[in-house]
């Protein structure tokens, strides 16, 4: 077979006018391509990429920037590694770090880069992203060679698992959210010649602090979306094989704690592959396994950021030693990867619950999104990206010592990931979960509504949506009122206070017949509170607002020795900037999404 030949049917401006097609044609069925649940495993459905857009605020600001930066990035030098292994002739820069001939993954993120692209181009109609995912995929498939192996090669690359699936992801995200024509037939053909190389049998990390390393076990996901895309059984056989059911999945149904002493990421994205697992297989232990893993997670593993994992490893809980790690580490949280973690359960965990009793997934996704992915550096135009947060005293926001880590790949699948978090479909009706401005358009009974969402959130703390049906139709909003409010939320209905329910950690649920121009106004009051970094530790607190985490701006080295009286003592300086005084000084907390170059304090000790 021609490993060219996959994009030949199409010449250039052909494809991308399908593409984009494509993309539009999605809009009508609110169901992920490849999605197998029915709706008795899957209540709450997530949109498609094209369905939602952002329009502005914090979150569309680093969606664009990064938007722009991926697509920036040179072909040639991306595949570099992969055309010298083939013996192509291989023009381009070197890229350095991680993914060089000699670096510590060769080519590991390349299939990430294909994803994100074609995320962000599904979301944005952008024919840019789906025409270099199609540039990238023609470029990868004709370093396959013979025997099908492109750069897995056991003498030469030892994370076979860990890389075939990133190239599995950027595959499945090409083929049905850019329509690169081929791509199925590509994906059967990496199967088969990484096949020699693959363990029979899943397990847990090998190599975990010297190689050779590999990680079966965060392969399901996309083996069982490639087996759905493709028809090709082999995907669905090792996706079972490698289900890492004795280690985490049997002991987290079980009601145990199998998470101390593992590595963080690796554990967490595995989770992802659990929900794949309830919606393709149907066994009740695989969701029993992620609601288990949210309540441990959530409760015994996180930092006020949402972020868990110091020096990458799980802590075993009811020892301090998040506490300790203020002091031992610098390395906190491995936040692009962990984000993608994180991100994906919560929604899984959403997609799964059916009429969600409380808002808890949803509140913690908030919760992640704004004070790990959001708050991350932004990365040059060299290969340094973001990789460890800090909440040590006296931190800083760094790039990663090594160019193009993990982290370079899961920073933009996580952050392309955006426009999924915000609604979600149930047959009764629609969810807003996320609250920043943002246009959805989907389908109820046939009929095609346009949502509008305008808010300067959580900056303010109202959100104004308004409902544009193509003819009335009764249907049911359910707002997200999240668990942290302490103050009363309302709601305007055109203007007209609204008698529903708010308690806080439920939706608000509001029935009727919609009508063009209908105006939904959610009031959220945000108030400071102090959260406890551990149970032996009550008075070391970090200071949240709403969703947000504060931080200090350029504490002095005193200031970690000082017994602040928060939160009562902070003055409002702007909509996003408060004050301290204490011992005669004045110290300014900021939003840690705010934070540039300056120091930060994340943990104090409460008077
Ligand atoms: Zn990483």
């Amino acid at each position: 077979m021609n490993p060219r030949g996959f994009c030949m049917q199409l010449n250039r401006r052909s494809f991308v006018k399908t593409a984009v097609q494509a993309t539009a044609a999605l809009t009508v069925a609110p169901r992920l391509v490849g999605s197998t649940g029915g709706p008795s495993r899957e209540p709450l459905r997530q949109f498609n990429y094209a369905d939602v857009q952002l329009t502005g605020g914090p979150l569309a600001e680093q969606y664009d920037a990064l938007h722009a930066h991926y697509l920036a990035l040179s072909n040639d030098s991306l595949l570099k590694v992969y055309r010298q292994r083939a013996g192509l002739p291989a023009p381009g820069k070197d890229m350095g770090g991680w993914y060089d001939r000699d670096g510590f993954v060769p080519g590991h993120s390349l299939g990430q880069y294909i994803s994100g692209l074609a995320r962000f181009g599904a979301s944005t109609r952008d024919a840019a992203c789906h025409e270099k995912a199609h540039d990238l995929v023609e470029g990868f498939a004709a370093t396959l060679g013979p025997d099908n192996q492109s750069i897995l090669r056991a003498s030469t690359n030892l994370w076979i698992c860990y890389t075939l699936d990133k190239h599995f992801a950027g595959l499945i995200d090409a083929a049905t959210l850019s329509n690169v024509s081929g791509t199925k037939d590509i994906l059967s053909r990496v199967l088969a010649g990484a096949r020699p190389l693959l363990p029979a049998r899943g397990r847990d990390r090998i190599g975990k602090k010297d190689p050779p390393y590999d990680e079966t076990y965060v392969m399901p996901e996309n083996l069982f979306t490639a087996a759905d895309l493709t028809g090709n059984p082999a995907f669905g056989d090792l996706a079972r094989r490698y289900l890492l059911d004795r280690e985490l999945f049997d002991p987290l149904a079980r009601g145990d704690d199998p998470f101390p002493g593992q590595h963080a990421y690796s554990h967490a994205i595995a989770l992802s592959s659990a929900g794949k697992a309830w919606l393709v297989l149907s066994d009740p232990k695989y969701k029993q396994a992620l609601q288990h893993a949210f309540e441990l997670l959530t409760t015994q593993q996180q930092f006020a950021s949402g972020g868990w994992g110091p020096n990458e490893t799980f802590v075993t809980p009811h020892r301090g030693e998040l506490y300790n790690s203020l002091s031992s580490t610098v390395d906190h949280f491995e936040t692009p990867c962990g984000a993608y973690a994180a991100t994906k359960l919560a929604r899984y965990l959403i997609r799964l619950t059916a009429s969600p009793a409380n808002t808890s997934h949803a509140d913690n996704l908030e919760r992640v999104v704004f004070n790990t992915i959001l708050a991350v550096k932004p990365p040059d135009s060299d290969g340094d990206y973001p990789y460890y947060s800090t909440y040590s005293p006296g931190a800083q926001k760094v790039f990663y010592a090594r160019k193009w880590p993990c982290c370079s790949g899961t920073l933009a699948q996580t952050v392309a990931d955006y426009p999924l978090n915000l609604y979600f479909q149930a047959d009764d009706g629609l969810y807003v979960n996320l609250f920043t401005p943002s246009h959805l358009r989907f389908t109820f009974a046939g009929t095609p509504i346009e949502l509008t969402q305008e808010t300067r959130y959580p900056a303010e703390d109202a959100t104004v949506l308004t409902l544009t049906p193509a003819s009335a139709t009764a249907f049911t909003v359910y707002l997200r009122v999240p668990g942290w409010l302490t103050q009363s939320a309302s709601i305007r209905l055109n203007g007209k206070r609204l008698p529903t329910p708010t308690s806080p950690g439920k939706y608000a649920s509001i029935y009727r017949t919609w009508r063009a121009g209908d105006r939904i106004e959610l009031t959220l009051p945000q108030s400071f509170r102090a959260e406890p970094i551990d149970e032996l530790h009550p008075e070391t607190v970090a200071l949240m607002r709403g969703p947000v985490q504060y931080v200090a701006l350029n504490p002095t080295p005193e200031l970690s020795q000082q017994r602040l009286a928060l939160p009562s003592s902070l003055k409002k300086l702007a909509p996003q900037s408060f004050v301290e005084n204490y011992a005669g000084n004045e110290i300014v907390f900021v939003p840690l999404y705010r934070v540039q170059n300056e120091t930060y304090a994340t943990y104090f000790s409460r008077a």
